[in-house]
């Protein structure tokens, strides 16, 4: 029987599955044929059987590195009813059961062995692991190696030593479900995967519609209120920010009479439940929430999931978005956002480790990650490009060109997403953007945004008297320009790395890393706008003409 065969026959004999999902096959295989690999799917992709069907069928043992401890009773029971001998040892148990563990698996007779990353850097294990066959290491939640991806644990970093001073070095597989190009270098890298065979799979939801709408605060709440009244017998969440919001917001719906609860992790634990349960069985059709509401709930006809606030990254976007259309079926995720959300967001970054037990240093580190993160969360908001192609392209996967129609057409539209539908207009703003640059120049990187705004307008404002600004060069360049298009400029402008906006109280435009190129001759800006919004409510099924 080939590799190829012994797998399927496995998947039918433990699992019950007539067939591999995209990505479990290749990943299956090469793990059979002694490659390492790096796999990175959305959750609930089926990650597990990747490495769990060749732990079934290699010789030795499978070592499953794992974050969580909470969770390995449970994966362990499952494995155990399917007929696939498993165990782990971690610090529920005492010495004796661990030993017993330990010597079972080094005895043959278990298949699979679950470990948190802490447990390898035991004398004791290390001991266990020189002396027993070991045939594959899986590794779980890999991005959990890496500074730059949202879940950095320092234990991790122990994995790519354990791996190397192994006797034998069995194929490793690492998996995860958030990955950025920068982490995956990572995940490879520091735990010293060989030639890994890299399969990404599965982040394009194409039932999902894609609505990002920019609108300033004091119109959200009517905004959604509307779109509650065109959607009536639909199931949807709101997710806000703050508690404080999610109970306002709640206030307000149900004031205009529509029926909405609000969630968040500082109700009482029976109100949160009822809230809960009332939104899965369909006696309320809105639940207004914090991020604390989503994990383990399992509704599967979310129709619309709409954002009141900007998240802190596409990983939490996606997350969140995400649950909307699980049964597959066309829903609608929109994002409202506009210039102070990103402010905001911003702001509470420099807030957010100051309490913390962490040197001025290690704090720095993660404010960094957490920024790229922010930035790729306001390319979103503020890109022309598609939005399933900008979101699947951040999790590392080209999408196919949509369709084959659309390939004959030389249109290269989704269908299912606001920008495609939009028709925008380009607006020439090279002179806008120059002008911007030389005054950052003229006041020495030392202000915020609003002032540069007031200079290049010529605006007599007191706050700006101690910068004696008629002085400038550039005072009043742009007075015959409007004031929200210098704004947009600058912010695309630190979108695009020609301007940095320096975290702090205030916040301070500074020169980014491509500032120089705004003085070469052949330097041309151009700023796109949305024109003609669509007025589509859903998407088509399978918008990249399939699945
Ligand atoms: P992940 O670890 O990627 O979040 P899991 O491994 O927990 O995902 O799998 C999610 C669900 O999909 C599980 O219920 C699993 O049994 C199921 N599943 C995995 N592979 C297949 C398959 N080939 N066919 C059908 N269901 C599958
Ligand atoms: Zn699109």
């Amino acid at each position: 029987m080939t590799a190829q065969d012994a797998a399927l026959v496995a998947l039918k004999q433990y699992y019950g599955y007539d067939s591999f999902r995209p990505g479990q096959q290749g990943i299956v295989e090469a793990l059979l044929a002694g490659r390492d690999v790096l796999g990175v799917m959305p959750t609930g992709a089926g990650k597990s059987v990747c490495y769990q069907i060749p732990a079934a069928l290699l010789p030795g043992v499978t070592l499953v590195i794992s974050p969580l401890i909470s969770l390995m009773r449970d994966q362990v029971d499952a494995l155990n009813d399917i007929g696939l001998p498993a165990a782990f040892v971690n610090t529920t148990q005492d010495m004796d059961e661990q030993s017993m563990v330990l010597a079972q698996a080094a005895a043959g007779q278990i298949k699979l062995l679950y470990v948190a990353p802490e447990r390898l850097e035991t004398a004791r294990f290390r001991d266990f692991a020189a002396r027993t066959p070991i045939s594959l290491i899986a590794v779980d939640e890999a991005h959990c190696v890496s500074q730059w991806g949202q879940d950095f644990r320092s234990s991790y970093l122990g994995i790519g030593e354990f791996i190397a001073g192994l006797p034998n070095r069995p194929p490793i597989g690492a998996f995860t479900a958030t990955a950025t190009e920068r982490v995956r270098r990572d995940i490879v890298e520091l735990l010293g995967l060989r030639n890994p065979a890299v399969t990404v799979t599965g982040f394009d939801r194409p039932n999902l519609y894609f609505d990002v709408v920019k609108l300033e605060t004091k119109y959200k709440a009517a905004w959604v209120a509307s779109y509650i009244a065109e959607h009536k017998d639909e199931s949807g969440i709101i997710y806000c920010a703050t508690r404080k919001n999610t109970e306002a917001l709640a206030a307000t719906l149900n004031d205009m009479g529509h029926t909405a609860v609000a969630y968040h992790g500082g109700m009482a634990a029976d109100v949160r439940g009822k809230a809960q349960r009332d939104f899965i069985t369909d006696k309320v059709p809105v639940v207004v929430a914090t991020n604390a509401f989503g994990m383990g709930i399992d509704k599967s006809d979310v129709r619309f999931v709409i954002h009141y606030n900007m998240p802190e990254s596409i990983e939490a976007y996606y997350q969140e978005a995400g649950r909307a259309g699980r049964d597959g079926e066309p829903s609608r995720c929109t994002l409202l956002w506009n210039e102070s959300d990103i402010v905001t967001r911003r702001r509470l970054l420099d807030g957010d480790y100051e309490n913390e037990r962490m040197t001025s240093e290690q704090q720095e580190i993660v404010r960094q990650s957490k920024r790229r993160l922010l930035d790729g969360m306001i390319g979103y908001c503020r890109t022309t490009d598609c939005l399933h192609r900008y979101m699947t392209r951040y999790f590392g996967q080209e999408l196919a060109a949509p369709g084959a129609d659309a390939a004959n057409s030389g249109d290269d539209k989704c269908g299912a997403c606001s920008n495609c539908e939009s028709t925008f207009a380009t607006t020439d703003v090279t002179q806008v953007a120059r002008a911007i640059s030389r005054c950052v120049h003229d006041v020495n990187q030392r202000v915020g945004s609003g002032k540069i705004v007031k200079i290049l307008r010529g605006s007599q404002a007191q706050d700006l008297a101690w910068l004696d600004p008629e002085q400038l060069p550039t005072f009043g360049m742009l007075k015959e320009v409007n004031t929200a298009l210098i704004r947009d400029v600058l912010n695309q402008m630190a979108t695009d790395g020609y301007l940095s906006i320096a975290e702090g109280r205030l916040p301070i435009v500074q020169f980014g890393g491509r500032a120089t190129e705004t003085v070469a001759p052949d330097f041309h800006y151009e700023i796109k706008k949305v024109e003609r919004k669509s007025t589509a409510r859903v998407a088509s099924r399978g918008a990249y003409g399939g699945g």
